[in-house]
């Protein structure tokens, strides 16, 4: 029997995890070994007694506990590490507000046993979100496509997914400190299959995210996976040769011409040459840093 683990990041979710268990249990075919595994956010409200009343009624229940809120990203990953020490074959990712729907399990558990390993969510429309978000959020996707050179990253997914173990373990060795699921899921590889569904607002309770929050979350899915700073001495450099060009020329028509000022217009051009190599230097030790694996192995008969 295969051992399916659904990985359930909460932060104050009281009024809604009743509403998410009785969904959820709903498409738990018997014909797998399914674990809740709660990973609790350092919530402020019952979130934990909530999970442990389930718990009391269902013996699938798993939970883990933080000691303050540590964000979504952190309660992922204690998820995906919490699902291997399960034993999992695969695990499947969705929130606790309802807006990823359960419905869909069932349709995952049939790809994936049609070989897919990664299958995740996106909304079909956006019809329902505010329309502020949506016009930032298609905005980011075009930012980040340009900057990061990554094409990959699908517009809309959730990170509503199923992962076999394989994809476990390749998020797992990715051990960046600040972390991107959108962006670790389009570089571990892995072919992707993708299920759309229509926009659902929130069961009950609030988002935990203000604009400025996901402000900073897609900035910084940004710098991790791209050498953004590097533009801005690139820039100056452009704009410094422009500038000096401009005014060699202006100087030799009106015959102002001074090598000495030449000299220090040159000067001024070296210094963004160097500060240009500073920052290449400072990405090479950033990357060497983040110590993300060279390659992730799909397949292999080595251990045969
Ligand atoms: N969440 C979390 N830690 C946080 C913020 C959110 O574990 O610091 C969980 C939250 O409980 C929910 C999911 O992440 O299950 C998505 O959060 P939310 O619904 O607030 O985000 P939105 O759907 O509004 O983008
Ligand atoms: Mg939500």
């Amino acid at each position: 029997m295969k051992r399916i683990t659904i990985i359930v990041p909460c932060y104050n979710e009281e009024e809604v995890l009743d509403f998410f268990y009785e969904e959820v249990t709903k498409y738990l075919d018997p014909k797998y070994d399914f674990k809740l595994l709660f990973v609790n956010d350092g919530s402020k409200d019952k979130t934990l007694e909530v999970i442990n009343n389930l718990r009391k009624k269902d013996d699938r229940i798993k939970y883990i506990s933080f000691s303050r809120n540590f964000g979504k990203e952190a309660a992922m990953l204690a998820g995906l590490q919490g699902a291997k020490e399960l034993n999992s074959d695969a695990c499947i990712m969705l929130d606790a507000d309802l807006q990823d729907p359960p419905s869909l399990i069932p349709e995952m558990l049939t790809l994936y046993e049609a070989g897919y390993k990664h299958i995740y969510a996106k909304h079909r429309t956006r019809v329902g979100e505010p329309k502020l978000k949506t016009f930032f959020a298609l905005l980011f996707y075009k930012v980040y496509a340009m900057l990061t050179k990554d094409k990959n990253l699908s517009k809309g997914a959730r990170d509503f997914c199923l992962m076999d173990k394989a994809v476990i373990d390749a998020f797992l060795s990715i051990k960046d400190y600040k972390r991107f699921t959108k962006g670790i899921s389009s570089w571990v590889g892995f072919e992707k299959k993708c299920l759309e569904f229509d926009y659902v607002p929130r069961k009950a309770g609030k988002t935990k995210w203000s604009f400025l929050k996901l402000f900073k979350y897609a900035w910084m899915g940004i710098r991790q996976f791209s050498h953004v700073y590097k533009i801005i001495p690139k820039l100056l450099i452009v704009l410094a040769v422009g500038l000096l060009g401009f005014d060699t020329i202006y100087s030799i028509l009106n015959d102002t011409f001074s090598y000495r000022i030449l000299i220090y217009e040159v000067l001024f051009v070296f210094i963004f040459i160097a500060l240009d190599a500073i920052m290449k230097m400072l990405y090479e030790i950033r990357d060497q840093g983040l110590n993300r694996p060279i390659y992730i192995i799909e397949d292999s008969n080595i251990n045969d």
